[in-house]
């Protein structure tokens, strides 16, 4: 008799729920486990109290969702959008002037989108619902698995032991247990008392803390823009040097904010919230035009101070009975938007070496593989052998160059050189497309090709610019013309300026 596959899914944050759906597609039957209750209920606490509410997704995330197998998935998800085409960077010029300045991500007018993450999830769960094969169980916590048995626990408060007065803890089987319960995952600390797993974890100095930017009033205004204080379509960046503040747009014209600033600078704000206003008014000109003053305070009051933890492991996987994805197998700082991205692209690479080594007839009925579990575990247990190879290096390149953005993001948008090269690499993608240059943002953002390749890549294309310019600057005629143009630079300049006009 046809028995499929279970598999069962810890989490149901954005890459657990897009997990199930992928198991679900397969025929899977599919038992999905979240720790908080359901985000769709009203008055339940969001799913993502501790998470930014507005996010980037870009090319990887919405493949993945391209590859769900499901018709209107995409459609219904990305409805909810906004494309940002570029960064706005705000400051103010040496003359004490405010200024903002945007810079396109792309030089082929690609865009990244603010999604709202609860929506985005309750649209995902919407689907599993509607699915005869998938089962929702919220307020369940994962208290232990035993990946050789295939055994896993769960404390489910709703069923309080009588004599004890806990939450009384159910058994489950399972033959295949997908891990996407987060940075802290419980299903990684279980495997790895089965598997050998190098695990490194580090938190960078810097906390996070949310604020709002509310839509404008317009009244009578049926300009559908007219809401939003500043530009819809750019992330926002008041760049500092160790610290930024950066604005994603909502569909109500409201703005999601975020600050990031070292542990210190916290503190002394901690001590006394009042220095906020006049800090905010030296780091981050304008923004108390778009926030009051109050506005700042009392979000500061609020909404919690977060750390952010990066962190790399491998292998993901345990034999042919367990695997973790997303931020369970590679938290990141935020600073490239892919945090999500990449866990969601992880589903998609996961199915895709799974369906690889199990293979599947023509009229699409399992020919030994998903509905004969036995004879289905060696394949999978080499699909996820696969899948630990193939993913670790990219997902470890992404954690790198996520800490390398932020130095990026909050310096180097405002360095001549960072601009330069900027400015050269899309001059060759746009001018000469079969050299293959892109800049490494485009390559992360808009493409789907391996992360670590993407490093490799962009440092050689850096490693030509500077040979490129040591050659330039150092071959005779141009030193020669330097030497000359530096002794006549009174005439040369009024030549010049005499060229252009301005004589
Ligand atoms: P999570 O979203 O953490 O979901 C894990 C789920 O597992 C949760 O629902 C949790 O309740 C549940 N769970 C935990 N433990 C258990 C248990 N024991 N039993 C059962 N369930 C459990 N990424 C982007 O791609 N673009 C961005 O612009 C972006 N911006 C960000 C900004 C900030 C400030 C931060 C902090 C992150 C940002 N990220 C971004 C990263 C993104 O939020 C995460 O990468 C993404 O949420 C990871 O999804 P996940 O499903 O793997 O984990």
């Amino acid at each position: 008799m046809s028995v499929p596959q279970k598999t069962v899914i810890v989490g149901a944050g954005p890459v657990g729920s897009l997990a199930a759906l992928y198991a679900a597609q397969r025929g899977h039957e599919v038992e999905l486990y979240e720790l908080r209750p359901d985000l769709r209920n009203p008055g339940t606490i969001p799913l993502n109290f501790t998470k930014s509410i507005n996010l980037a997704i870009s090319e990887r995330g919405i493949n993945a969702m391209r590859h769900a197998g499901h018709p209107s998935l995409l459609k219904t998800v990305m409805a909810g959008t906004i494309p940002m085409q570029g960064r706005m960077i705000h400051g103010r010029s040496p003359l004490g002037e405010l200024y903002d300045h945007a810079q396109n991500y792309d030089a082929k007018g690609r865009a990244i989108y603010a999604i709202d993450r609860s929506g985005m999830n309750e649209r995902l769960l919407n689907v599993l619902d509607s699915m005869p094969n998938v089962k929702l169980f919220f307020n369940h916590k994962l208290t232990g698995a035993d990946f050789r048995t295939q055994h896993a626990w769960f404390e489910a408060p709703d069923t309080v032991s009588s004599s004890s007065g806990r939450p009384t803890e159910i058994e489950i089987t399972f033959d295949l247990m997908i891990g996407a319960d987060g940075a802290h995952s419980a299903v990684r600390y279980h495997m790895m008392k089965f598997t050998r797993m190098d695990y490194q974890q580090e938190y960078i100095d810097t906390l996070w803390c949310e604020f709002h930017i509310e839509p404008r009033v317009a009244a009578g205004n049926s300009d559908p823009w007219s809401k939003f204080r500043i530009s819809p379509n750019h992330l926002h960046i008041w760049p500092g040097k160790d610290f930024m503040f950066i604005a994603i747009p909502s569909e109500d014209g409201s703005f999601t904010c975020t600050l990031f600033l070292p542990s210190k600078e916290f503190s002394d704000l901690e001590n006394d919230p009042t220095k906020l206003p006049s800090f905010f008014d030296q780091n981050f000109p304008g923004v108390t035009d778009l926030i009051s003053r109050e506005g700042l305070i009392e979000s500061f009051k609020q909404n919690p101070h977060l750390p952010l933890i990066s962190l790399k492991c491998r292998p993901y996987h345990y034999g042919s009975s367990g695997v973790i994805v997303g931020d369970a197998a590679h938290a990141m700082v935020p600073f490239y938007g892919q945090g999500m991205n990449a866990g969601m692209e992880d589903v998609r690479i996961l199915f895709s070496i799974l369906d690889k080594h199990v293979e599947v007839q023509e009229d699409n009925s399992p020919i030994d593989g998903y509905d004969k579990i036995t004879s289905s575990a060696p394949r999978r247990a080499q699909a996820l052998t696969e899948y630990s190879t193939v993913r670790a290096p990219d997902a470890h390149a992404i954690n790198e160059l996520a800490l390398q953005n932020y130095v990026e993001m909050r310096a180097s948008v405002l360095s001549k050189r960072y601009r330069l090269r900027k400015f050269l690499e899309e001059y060759m993608s746009v001018r000469f497309p079969n050299f293959g240059w892109h800049t490494k943002y485009s390559r992360v953002s808009f493409s789907n090709e391996g992360y670590s390749d993407i490093m490799r890549k962009s440092e050689d294309q850096g490693k030509i610019l500077l040979r490129t310019f040591l050659a330039c600057a150092t071959s005779p005629i141009v030193v020669s013309l330097f030497v000359f143009g530096y002794r006549h630079r009174r005439s040369v300049l009024s030549a010049a300026a005499r060229l252009c006009g301005f004589r």
